[in-house]
């Protein structure tokens, strides 16, 4: 523990954001991370509890307390080689993680929680920036073969942790670059994407093989997004590699299927943000779908929605609206009743921030327009009821829209890929399997695996990244009948 009394003296410091004019004119990361004095302070907070709620919050069960002792002692270079022991990728969590280890911060009941998100952006950037952070190629092969199926956190993890241990891992990925949701749907501006380039590098140097434009299945459907150029069969993975992984993620979109979802300007987000996100790397579009000098409505309150009104705020749009269809939530949390869990409360996202006009409780009943193209919404407001939704006599409204935003998450992976490879799926429509005793990760397919968002539904970076890494375990035992990876 770095300072007894830290936790009474100091106050929480969050990082600064450049300022909203600023940061809309460009796509890039606008968070400051702390200085090496404030990050020593905001270390000082931690009260090295006992018990250390922040530890089982966070999902890779980071071992927070250790690594706040170690930065308020300035040695960062410790600090880093702790949070690598359960986390591949930092740099992802420690921009995007909406910090879950927070809310269970004991220090929480009584003030602002230790700014722990902070501190491992810290640890991460200055151990980039010293070059600490360098391959690890394993010291023998074991001559295993590996296919990983998708290249988001999930499967990176499950690459880089595999490819330690000495087996020859190939990761199919069927968009032209490496990163999965990292790389498309989440915009620049939370995360750059040289972070991925780098890790990418340091994987091919660990013995990882990389695999773009390349769909594993059959009969995929056309509203997802597919950018390959060549499709490998299920069987043919099956024949050449020893073990599978699945990490395809969750990408079925829930619709809205209400008269006139048909009209062009009617959108999925993910037909949106990858877009931009390709054309910040340099791609040339012909035809982006873009925001600019339209009126905007992005429906779904979560997080996508709020990239959508950031990204549509970047485009330059006229304006830019919110729905959500659940009630407002209150601002601030019961903290004793919730406290150590994730609670539900008024979020406001830095591109709520950069202006946007939010609303709850709505839900959308129609679109109209002329020529084919949409321009005006009909909604209603709506009131919960015993669980169920009921319409608030006259309260049917219209709103100017010439871009709606479709973000109302994602229902399950894409069933066609789960069915070509035959595995058993849960109520949900995900591929099953447990996570943890005898034959976790494993499908009900022999030597195939499942981790991520397609294991457990739309989720987090950070429970990708766990799932990763304990399925690379998983998989580990079932080659080598022991493993000496983390659980
Ligand atoms: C717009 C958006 C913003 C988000 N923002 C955040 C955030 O700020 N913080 C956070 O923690 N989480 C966020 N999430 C959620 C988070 O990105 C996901 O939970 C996480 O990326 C899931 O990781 P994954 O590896 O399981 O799958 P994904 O990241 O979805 O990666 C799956 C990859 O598999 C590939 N693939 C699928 N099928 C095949 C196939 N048959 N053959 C070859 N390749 C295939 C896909 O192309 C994709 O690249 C966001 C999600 C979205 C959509
Ligand atoms: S990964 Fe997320 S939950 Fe874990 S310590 Fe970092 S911010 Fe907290």
């Amino acid at each position: 523990m770095g300072k007894i009394t830290g936790f009474m003296e100091f106050k929480r410091q969050d990082e600064g954001y450049l300022e909203p004019g600023a940061r809309v004119k460009n796509y890039k990361e606008f968070v400051l991370h702390l200085s090496d004095p404030q990050a020593k302070v905001q270390a000082a907070r931690c009260m090295d509890c006992g018990i250390p709620f922040c530890n089982s919050g966070c999902p890779v069960n980071n071992i927070i307390p250790d690594w706040n002792d170690l930065v308020f002692h300035g040695n960062y270079r410790a600090a880093l080689e702790n949070l690598h022991s359960t986390n591949n990728f930092p740099e992802f969590t420690g921009r995007v993680c909406p910090a879950p280890c927070e809310s269970a911060c004991t220090l929480g009941i009584i003030s602002d929680p230790v700014g722990i998100k902070s501190i491992e952006h810290k640890i991460i950037d200055t151990g980039w920036e010293h070059g600490w952070v360098v391959p690890q190629p394993p010291e023998k092969l074991t001559g295993k073969k590996v296919a990983i199926i998708g290249s988001g956190p999930a499967g990176l993890a499950a690459a880089q942790q595999l490819a330690r241990v000495g087996h020859a891992v190939t990761v199919f990925e069927k968009s032209d670059r490496i990163g999965g949701l990292l790389r498309y749907g989440i915009p620049d501006f939370k995360m750059e994407k040289t972070h991925i380039d780098l890790r990418v590098k340091q994987m091919e140097a660990e013995g990882v093989t990389f695999r773009t434009s390349v769909l594993v299945g059959k009969d995929f459907p056309a509203t997802v997004n597919n950018w390959a150029k060549e499709t490998i069969f299920p069987e043919d993975l099956e024949k050449d590699f020893d073990a599978i992984i699945m990490a395809g993620g969750a990408e079925q979109p829930r619709d809205l299927p209400v008269p006139g979802r048909e009209l062009k300007g009617v959108h999925f987000a993910m037909d949106f943000l990858p877009l931009q996100n390709k054309v910040n790397a340099g791609d040339k579009l012909k035809d982006q779908i873009k925001a600019s000098g339209k009126n905007v409505v992005v429906i779904g309150g979560g997080d996508t929605g709020s990239d959508c009104v950031g990204t549509s705020n970047r485009h330059g749009a006229l304006s830019v609206a919110q729905f959500e269809l659940m009630p407002q939530p209150p601002e601030q949390e019961n903290k004793p009743l919730v406290w150590p869990y994730w609670p539900t409360k008024l979020r406001t996202s830095s591109s709520h921030e950069e202006g946007c006009e939010r609303d709850w409780a709505v839900a959308t009943k129609r679109f109209e327009g002329k020529g084919g193209k949409v321009d005006k919404l009909i909604a209603c407001r709506v009131e919960w009821k015993d669980g169920k939704m009921i319409e608030v006599p006259n309260s049917e409204f219209e709103m100017k829209a010439d871009l709606v935003l479709l973000a109302m998450g994602f229902v399950s992976p894409v069933q066609q890929v789960l069915d070509a490879f035959g595995v058993e799926k849960d109520a949900r429509g995900n591929a099953k399997a447990t996570t943890d005793g005898d034959g976790c990760y494993a499908t009900s397919v022999p030597k195939v695996f499942v981790a991520g968002d397609m294991r457990r539904g739309q989720s987090l970076v950070v429970w990708a990244i766990r799932e990763g890494r304990q399925c690379a375990r998983a998989v580990d035992e079932f080659l080598m009948g022991e493993s000496v990876l983390p659980r």
